[in-house]
């Protein structure tokens, strides 16, 4: 392998030298994504600019047989952007020009880094909107949402961030660019590239479907006394062949949580759940939708159903909703947020499951979920400075990820797979199946360098993450209160 000063030689040549950042402080900012229970040690950033850069800066890497990982805005939650391997990180979130929005076509040529929010801002400016709505969307990359096949509340109507993706223009590991168009005929390489995690290449470029903004939307909060009654509520709604645009439920905790916070979209703070509910069509369709809901949820004994009665309403109540998982710093300093799936009819069986899973390791835990697809993100708060608590977090998630296999479902809905969950595939493929998919991905990175460690269990490690030290603030008891106790929930300090 070339020398590491030899490569930031070559690279000085092709790159201006104070976007190569090789400072180790500097450095450690990109050692982990939003997923902080895993990281890795990099060599050096790059912070790109163009389509010829990546070129570039891949061909070096790919002549020295050094790794790399492609890296956005490092929302991320499964770990898909920590540096393995001694990887080099080529941040592309400066690429971020709208490059043509054709209104006409419905459609819009972008560059990787381009803000899903912003996207979609453009586009309304025209009636249109891009449809995956990640709750992460003030932040998060269109490049990161085309690797991990994102997701967010509204593709329970509108499909995942793979259906709005019409080409991709790819730089591969050896530094040549491939288009992947949608309707090439044959093998679908744009469906396989979509959700591969960076594995592939690095996105350089991509063209969007852009979708109508709907005629008309109508959203409401139910409440629940229980969380089990607004699961049954979701399968009452679609039993009644309604498809709302999204169905997301909020527990207990998570609206405690969001309540505390500057999200605060006035859930009430007696229920055990509330069920968000939007509904999205022509006026006249949308009126007997609503009366359909409202019987949907009656039968699974609502405690109060509202309706958002203009624009600032329904964004007060999507507030609360998108800032959730922000909401919870205010439990403690760390957030695992988990990522698995169950048929939405197993729903309330798998959250019993999850609740016990937590309370047997007395873990903070609350759930924040897109229901109609019965997405589920058990989310954990814990201090990541305590090892112990780490250990009992580790063990919750494994346990968790296998109840929802055990319930026929699968290992992320949304997040990928990443470090987090590469060690469960064998749970849902066959060593065959990953055999398979290894092949595929030896055909297209013969030498292993586009973010290594990632997807498939290889038996690579990584850093287990630092711990701080002394200063760390708990929060846990202000914000869960004196009925914490009630919940199965450790007070602060009360570790087994
Ligand atoms: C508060 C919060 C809420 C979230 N809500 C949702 C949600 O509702 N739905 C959902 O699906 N996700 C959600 N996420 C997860 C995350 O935001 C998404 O996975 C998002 O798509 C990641 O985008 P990013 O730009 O941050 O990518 P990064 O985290 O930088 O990278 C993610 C992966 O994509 C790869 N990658 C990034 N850019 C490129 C590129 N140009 N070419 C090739 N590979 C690339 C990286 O190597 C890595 O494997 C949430 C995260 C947070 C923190």
């Amino acid at each position: 392998m070339m020398s590491f000063e030899k490569i930031v030689i070559q690279l000085k040549q092709l790159i201006p030298g104070h976007r190569i950042l090789t400072d180790e402080d500097e450095c450690r900012l990109y050692d982990c994504d939003g997923l902080t229970l895993h990281r890795g040690v990099t060599p050096g950033v790059l912070l790109l600019e163009n389509e010829q850069e990546v070129i570039d800066a891949v061909k070096v890497f790919s002549a020295a047989g050094v790794p790399f990982v492609a890296r956005g805005a490092g929302t991320g939650l499964s770990g898909g952007a920590v540096p393995l391997d001694q990887a080099w990180v080529i941040d592309v979130h400066r690429m971020r020009e709208i490059i043509e929005l054709n209104p006409l076509q419905r459609t819009a040529v972008i560059e990787p880094g381009v803000i899903n929010l912003d996207l979609d801002r453009a586009a309304a400016v025209h009636g249109l909107r891009f449809a995956p709505d990640p709750s992460s969307q003030r932040a998060c990359t269109v490049g990161g949402n085309i690797a991990e096949n994102s997701g967010g509340p509204h593709c329970f109507l509108h499909g995942m961030t793979t259906r709005h993706i019409l080409s991709v223009r790819t730089v591969l590991a050896d530094g040549s660019v491939l288009e992947l168009p949608r309707d090439g005929g044959g093998i679908d390489w744009r469906g396989a590239f979509i959700g591969s995690e960076g594995t592939f290449g690095i996105t350089v470029q991509a063209t969007v479907r852009l979708i109508p903004r709907p005629q008309c939307v109508r959203t409401f909060l139910v409440s629940y006394n229980s969380l089990e009654a607004s699961c049954d509520a979701v399968t009452n709604i679609i039993a009644r062949g309604l498809r709302p645009a999204a169905l997301e439920i909020l527990d207990r905790l998570t609206i405690k949580a969001v309540e505390a916070s500057v999200f605060r979209a006035g859930y009430p703070r007696d229920a055990e759940a509330v069920l968000l509910i939007e509904l999205e069509g022509l006026p006249q369709e949308l009126e007997e939708a609503t009366q359909k809901v409202r019987e949907a949820c009656l039968s699974a004994a609502s405690i109060d159903f509202e309706e958002a009665d203009d624009e600032a309403s329904r964004e007060r109540l999507w507030r609360g909703r998108k800032g959730a998982f922000g909401a919870m710093g205010r439990i403690d300093s760390d957030l695992y947020v988990l990522d698995a799936v169950v048929p939405r009819t197993r729903l309330a069986e798998a959250i019993s499951g999850i609740q016990a899973i937590g309370r047997k390791y007395k873990l903070v835990l609350s759930n924040v979920f897109h229901a109609g697809d019965g997405n589920l993100h058990p989310n954990i708060s814990f201090d990541a400075a305590d090892p112990e608590q780490r250990k009992r977090v580790l063990s919750a998630g494994d346990e968790i990820l296998r109840l929802c296999v055990s319930l026929g479902g699968t290992l992320s809905g949304e997040h990928g797979i990443g470090i987090e969950k590469r060690d469960h595939m064998s749970l849902i493929f066959s060593a065959e199946q990953l055999e398979t998919q290894s092949l595929l991905r030896k055909a297209v990175d013969p030498q292993g360098l586009a973010n290594p460690g990632k997807i498939l269990p290889s038996g690579r490690g990584c850093v287990e993450a630092g711990f701080r030290g002394a200063g760390h603030q708990r929060r846990t008891q202000q914000v869960l209160g004196s009925d914490s106790k009630d919940k199965g929930v450790p007070p602060v300090g009360d570790t087994p």
